[in-house]
């Protein structure tokens, strides 16, 4: 494409929030198929609300939620956030924690009151040698309406659940249908487990997903897609995000994400809606024809 051409385009494109780093990203967008779009942040607001605290018998709802989230002050996940926000609204007063540590892909491990506590999915369960037990169906029951549930272990044993969802952007579904449209093939990638990730993809037409993958799997899957012969655009919002908006053809940031993402992207959406990737398409497709 032309200097200019590739000005008008990226001139166009940033009056209505997308901007395009360079002309290969514009270049290289046209040629996309497979567009890989993360789940939390960018299908969804990004903003979970704390909507369930579920005990084992034994444990009581303040308690199980007083331990969650005083843990969960230590961590910035925005799962984290969720939980001691909804402990502030529940008026739950949370303490100071002892060895905290974050485990990636997992939870949160430390001790509250002395006690060793720790919060996550079913991965954390597993590698402490545990399993979620009666838990299981009022888990599964919740992540079939596309929340988050994160089991709370007490002394070792598991002492019940919390629960949080988060909802999908106002913009979303339209814009999926117009991506469908345009013809590109959606896979929506996220470290949410396999039901919560089933439920939200149905809601929205995605027919693929990547569910329970570690940070890293997101750039291994675009190079194995890629391997194939596949053209790759990954829109994607976390710190998590940026190794995969590198690796892929075309990495799309959303504005309101974290800003390794936006400076591992090619094209970054101000508003943070993914309507801006039929603008982008467009845009592309309009500056090759230009030339050819
Ligand atoms: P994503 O943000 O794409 O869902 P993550 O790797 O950050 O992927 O998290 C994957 C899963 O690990 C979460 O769905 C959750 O079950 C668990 N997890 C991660 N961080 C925390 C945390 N601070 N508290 C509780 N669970 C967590
Ligand atoms: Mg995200």
């Amino acid at each position: 494409a032309t200097p200019m051409s590739i000005m008008t385009a990226t001139g166009r494109g940033a009056q209505a929030g997308v901007l395009i780093k360079n002309a290969e990203a514009l270049e290289r967008f046209e040629k996309v198929d497979t567009l890989i779009v993360d789940k939390t942040g960018t299908l969804t607001e990004g903003k979970p609300r704390l909507v369930a605290v579920l005990p084992e018998p034994g444990h009581d709802e303040s308690q199980i939620l007083r331990l969650a989230a005083s843990l969960e002050r230590g961590s910035e996940h925005p799962l984290a956030e969720a939980i001691v926000r909804g402990a502030e609204e529940r008026g739950v007063a949370m303490v100071e924690a002892g060895d905290f540590e974050a485990v990636t892909g997992q939870g949160v491990r430390g001790t509250v009151d002395g006690r060793p506590v720790a919060l996550g999915n079913l991965r954390l369960l597993r590698d402490m040698a545990l399993d979620a037990g009666p838990l299981i169906a009022a888990a599964d029951a919740r992540r079939d309406q596309g929340e988050t549930v994160m089991f709370v272990v007490i002394d070792g044993a598991v002492s019940g659940m919390v629960s949080v969802a988060d909802p999908v952007k106002e913009t979303t579904p339209a814009a999926l249908r117009s991506l469908h449209e345009l013809g590109f093939r959606i896979i929506m990638a996220t470290g949410d487990n396999e039901r919560t990730a089933r439920a939200v993809a149905a809601r929205l037409g995605i027919d693929e997903i990547r569910a329970d993958v570690m940070p890293e799997d997101k750039a291994r899957i675009i190079r194995e897609l890629q391997a194939e012969g596949c053209k790759v655009a990954m829109a994607g919002d976390g710190v998590n995000d940026a190794p995969a908006l590198a690796q892929a053809d075309v990495g799309i940031a959303m504005g309101t994400g974290a800003d390794v993402a936006i400076e591992s992207a090619g094209i970054t959406l101000v508003k943070g809606n993914l309507d801006g990737i039929v603008r982008a398409r467009r845009l592309s497709r309009a500056t090759m024809r230009n030339i050819r």
